[in-house]
């Protein structure tokens, strides 16, 4: 079963849906960490939201980053989302060592949202953190930074032995000429709600499109488009990086190190570059 966002409409247009599985992109982001389960639990409801907001840019030049930092023993977290349906992101600590996410991600601090629109002034929006549980600090989010008085559903659940069973997240969103009965009504779908790690189990290799249906009766599926886990780093990129460093730094570290490893602290990739390498960003950089 592959990860997948769908967007929908229901209730003659007056709410959104978008529903995101992202059962394998949250595997990977604990495989590429090596994470221990509470931030796996964190990151995943961070990139789950994070996919479904990608889905919300207008265009393929935009793109946003989402910075969450509570004073938890988790540190910060951070997830850039790109409208094509690739997230990426990263915890401080990997190996945090707390009862549950809200406790890991603490309730000290704040949720910022940056969305680059490709214009000269970024979007940026702030909130306090509710819970550090991350749904309902998105959920206050959207309230009060976007003005859409939204719901969002979001969780990770694993396996015995650890390994992600399922995991997604749910966003309904009131348009502005919702009625008194759409809000009753999204209420009452609220209020019945599994959560959703225990969906995107029962749900299984079905298609997500499917949860729009089960949760209104007049759904209308508008999109369904994959998403990833996926960093654009490259090695050619990180050269690019070493060839801002100065002179004297490049020397030294040819003539001490023997060369350099460069991580992506975005996706944990590690890049090589042996000595001679480093001597040619060298003469590259002299010529
Ligand atoms: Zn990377």
């Amino acid at each position: 079963m592959k990860d997948e966002l769908v967007k929908a409409l229901a209730l003659d247009g007056h709410v959104r849906i978008y529903i995101a599985r992202t059962t394998n992109m949250v595997q990977e982001a604990r495989d590429r960490f090596d994470m221990g389960p509470v931030a796996t639990d964190a990151l995943g409801r961070v990139l789950s939201v994070a996919s479904i907001m990608g889905g919300m840019l207008k265009s393929d030049k935009e793109m946003l980053t989402i910075s969450i930092n509570g004073h938890g023993p988790i540190g910060s977290i951070t997830v850039d989302a790109y409208s094509n349906g690739n997230v990426r992101g990263f915890v401080s600590n990997p190996h945090v060592d707390a009862k549950n996410v809200g406790e890991a991600v603490g309730t000290d601090g704040t949720l910022t949202v940056i969305k680059d629109l490709n214009m000269a002034e970024n979007f940026t929006g702030t909130v306090e953190l509710q819970s550090g549980e991350i749904g309902s600090d998105f959920t206050y989010y959207f309230t009060l930074s976007e003005q859409t008085p939204s719901a969002v559903s979001v969780g990770v659940a694993f396996d015995s032995t650890g390994t992600v069973e399922g995991a997604g997240a749910l966003v309904l969103q009131m348009m502005p000429d919702a009625t008194d009965t759409d809000i009753r009504i999204v209420e009452h779908v609220i209020e019945g709600l599994k959560p959703m790690s225990t969906i995107i189990k029962e749900y299984g290799d079905t298609d997500m499109s499917q949860l729009a249906h089960d949760l209104f009766d007049d759904a209308k599926v508008l999109e369904t488009s994959d998403i990833h886990y996926s960093c654009p780093c490259s090695k050619e990129r990180t050269r690019n990086i070493l060839m801002t460093l100065s002179k004297d730094e490049l020397q030294k570290m040819i003539d001490e190190d023997e060369g350099c490893e460069v991580t992506c602290n975005f996706c944990n990739e590690h890049y090589t570059f042996t000595k001679d390498e480093l001597k040619e960003i060298l003469e590259d950089m002299n010529a």
